[in-house]
């Protein structure tokens, strides 16, 4: 196979992209830089504005055979970046913490081997998808997508293991989450005669310490309390309601399903003892990633042959990712390239994707195409 990578070129791409970062659903000019290099990569079709911002890019063999789906995630978040970076994000209050910046141009590089070494049989489409870290984005895009992969794979960097060691498991490999939205309603009173009133405060107090008491680290179920509000800013009134916002993480669909319907059934109780009404309302729904045990099989014999390090888990990690779509729909695998041990963790303000993945990024995912369009 000729070698078309570039790497100085990826991680120019790379610092361009994370100047620019865009929140979920936004990503508007990410989808441009990224379609304008795509287009130097002659991809027998290349698809825009799919399920959003999104991109598919078809690189298609002389004869039929498999079709396989390389996905990557296009989204930023809205955090303020405090390092000092040369290309440092120009949004303010957005940037690129989660590496989505690094995942896009190791996808490119993808394109770039393709363009001068296309498949010899089957199909590749590279997804470059948006909104991931809302869990909306793999929903729509598939809603839309047209071509029926045999296999999908992606993959997400991952700090605190070996900088470009590889992380799989059969199975769960990353779980499910959901978004549990509580309102609770009583009646609002002078603040002189709470008495009078019936504020939901000692509920959410409740609903709270009721989290931190079940949460379980070691089975991984997890009820995180990530917003509260009560009442409004008045200090002369005694609250009528009260929103309090809660992730709720489990391994797999069975334990997430067990586990919303025990934490649901509390909530109202706590809500009919303090005669409060109350409303529960779902929202971004993460199904786990599941791992098909023949893609694993794929990810771990092309790690092994290209030397890298593998750790296999015994345990699925508590994150979520929307690619959980697309494992409950077809057969595929997900793994993590390790960021380095000492790396700043995901979702922090210091975090930033190393450059070295790239070319591990590339040539995992160039190994994994030359064993799985052959099958
Ligand atoms: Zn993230
Ligand atoms: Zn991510």
């Amino acid at each position: 196979m000729k070698n078309a990578f570039d790497e100085k070129q990826l991680i120019k791409l790379r610092h361009n992209l994370h100047r620019e970062p865009e929140l979920s659903g936004r990503e508007e000019n990410t989808a441009k830089t990224l379609i304008a290099f795509l287009q130097n990569q002659r991809p027998d079709l290349l698809v825009t504005s799919i399920g959003g911002h999104g991109i598919l890019a078809v690189y298609k063999g002389e004869v039929s055979g498999r079709t396989v789906l390389l996905r990557c995630d296009m989204d930023a978040l809205p955090i303020n970046e405090d390092e000092k970076l040369e290309y440092r994000s120009m949004i303010s209050g957005v940037s690129h913490k989660c590496g989505h910046d690094g995942h896009m141009a190791i996808m490119c590089g993808v394109a770039k081997e393709l363009a001068v070494s296309r498949p010899m049989q089957g199909t590749v489409i590279l997804l470059f998808q948006p909104a991931e870290e809302t869990g909306q984005g793999a929903v729509r895009i598939l809603k839309q997508l047209k071509y029926l992969p045999d296999q999908c794979f992606a993959l997400h960097n991952l700090p605190g293991f070996q900088l470009g060691s590889v992380i799989t498991k059969v199975g769960p490999f990353a779980g499910a989450s959901r978004g549990m939205i509580v309102k609770l309603t009583g009646k609002s009173s002078h603040a002189a005669e709470p008495q009078c009133g019936n504020s939901p405060a000692a509920a959410v107090a409740s609903i709270i310490f009721y989290l931190e008491r079940i949460c379980d680290n070691s089975t991984g179920t997890i009820g995180t309390v990530v917003h509260v509000r009560i009442g409004e800013v008045a200090f002369g009134t005694s609250p009528e309601d009260a929103t309090v916002m809660i992730t709720l993480r489990a391994p797999d669909a069975k334990e997430m399903d067990f586990f919303s319907n025990r934490v649901s059934e509390q909530v109202i109780k706590t809500a009919e003892e303090e005669h409060l009404m109350c409303n529960i309302h779902w929202t971004e729904e993460f199904p786990a990633t599941s791992n098909s045990e023949f893609s694993t099989s794929i990810i771990n014999a092309s790690a092994d042959h290209l030397g890298y390090k593998v750790t296999a888990l015994t345990r699925p990690f508590l994150w979520s990712e929307d690619f959980g779509h697309f494992t409950d729909k077809f057969s595929g695998a997900m793994f993590a390239l390790g960021a380095g041990l000492n790396t700043p963790a995901l979702h922090s303000s210091d975090y930033d994707f190393p450059d070295n993945l790239i070319p591990v990024g590339v040539a995992m995912f160039m190994e994994i195409l030359e064993r799985s369009l052959k099958l």
